[in-house]
């Protein structure tokens, strides 16, 4: 305590005082979950099954991931040296962005796009550059490939995009890889199972390329936080020197085998979803709601100066979705993420009284879901 009564506390380093803070609103969501593109329903019951044969003694021991990174890169077609599976996708930016950025480089993104790309680039001491989409929320391919300079070290690229639901063609892709050979392009395919198009065949062809996938969204595990990044032999080398050896606990190691191989269910998770889509569609269309293309499990609409009194009526009307008005380029849009056909009939029956309720001013009678 100094004498004017300040509590005097050591500092952490100016860069870390300089990071954007980041809190996703995870409290309170025992509704209907349509807010953070998760599954909105289970997991595989294979995988069920495996967790409830995990003994007491199981835990005692450290996890060994070696062997189940064995069975992820067969999954791919890629060899060992290739994969590692991390903390979830978050893990493998973090990490990715530890190993290559530095004082002087330039992380490159595209936006608006998934927020933690900036949240972990603001940990080092490399420049962000962003290049925004037009109305359209197209990918912004010219634009981006006329941003490259001698300085860009990352290209992070969701593929379908967050929260824009648009993606880039695979020859897009191959475009900049081929015009930015001194920079490693990280394609984020978080939301593959929902588009169905992977460049994780080029792993290796190209030298700069890195593909990162999560177990969080089609498989249904965001709980256990499970992710991987593959990428060049060379490239991973490096990644695996930063990479915690244990961040990927044995709950989630032991859960990634009967995942993969429980391909019945991910299809018709992957076909539920789909089809919800094609009719949610439809509601928001009826509704007159704006939105944009989607081929991922979510959808992103305009819903105007309202956004925010429409994110709490739908959340009195007991659905959760995502105000994405603070995104750039995005004001007054709204992601709304799709879950199965039953749960989005719901939601597109509560949307018809709050929209009522928004236009008319009068108070939500919500339907009881
Ligand atoms: N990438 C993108 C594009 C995402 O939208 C998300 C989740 N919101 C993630 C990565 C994070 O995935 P994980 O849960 O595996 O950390």
């Amino acid at each position: 305590m100094t004498e004017t009564g300040t509590v005097l506390y050591p500092m952490p380093t100016t860069r870390v005082q300089a990071m954007k803070e980041y809190h996703p609103p995870l409290g309170s969501r025992d509704v209907l979950r349509l807010d953070f593109n998760e599954n909105t329903l289970a997991c595989s019951p294979k995988v069920r099954e495996t967790l409830g044969r995990i003994s007491s003694g199981d835990l005692t021991r450290y996890p060994q991931r070696e062997p189940v990174e064995d069975i992820a890169a067969a999954h791919l077609g890629l060899a060992h040296a290739q994969v590692a599976l991390t903390n979830g996708v978050d893990e493998a930016i973090h990490v990715l962005f530890q190993t290559f950025l530095e004082a002087g480089d330039e992380l490159l993104l595209p936006v608006p796009t998934y927020t933690m790309y900036e949240v972990y680039s603001s940990a080092t001491d490399a420049r962000v550059v962003t290049v925004l989409a037009a109305d359209d929320l197209q990918f912004p391919f010219e634009r981006l490939l006329a941003a490259i300079t001698p300085q860009t070290k990352i290209i992070a690229i969701a593929n379908p995009n967050s929260p824009s639901g648009t993606v880039a063609t695979r020859a897009q892709l191959l475009e900049i890889a081929a015009r930015a050979p001194h920079a490693l392009l990280l394609v984020d395919e978080a939301y593959f199972h929902f588009h169905g198009e992977t460049v994780v065949d080029l792993i290796g062809k190209l030298p700069n390329l890195v593909v990162a996938r999560t177990f969080s969204k089609a498989y249904g595990l965001a709980g256990l936080r499970l992710g991987l990044l593959a990428g060049p032999i060379e490239l991973m080398r490096w990644v695996r020197r930063v990479l915690s050896p244990y961040s990927v606990n044995s709950l989630a190691l032991a859960c990634l085998p009967p995942a993969l191989e429980d391909t019945a269910y991910l299809d018709w998770y992957v076909g539920e979803v789909l089809a919800a889509r094609a009719e949610f569609e439809a509601a928001l269309d009826l509704a007159n709601i704006r939105r944009w293309p989607s081929h991922a499990n979510f959808i992103l609409t305009d819903i105007g100066p309202q956004h925010a009194e429409f994110v709490r009526l739908m959340h009195a009307a007991g659905v959760l979705v995502r105000d994405r008005s603070s995104d750039p380029g995005c004001d007054g849009r709204v992601r709304i993420t799709i879950g199965t056909r039953e749960q989005m009939r719901h939601a597109a029956d509560a949307l018809k009284p709050v929209l009522a309720s928004l236009r008319t001013n009068e108070p939500l009678i919500a339907p009881k879901l």
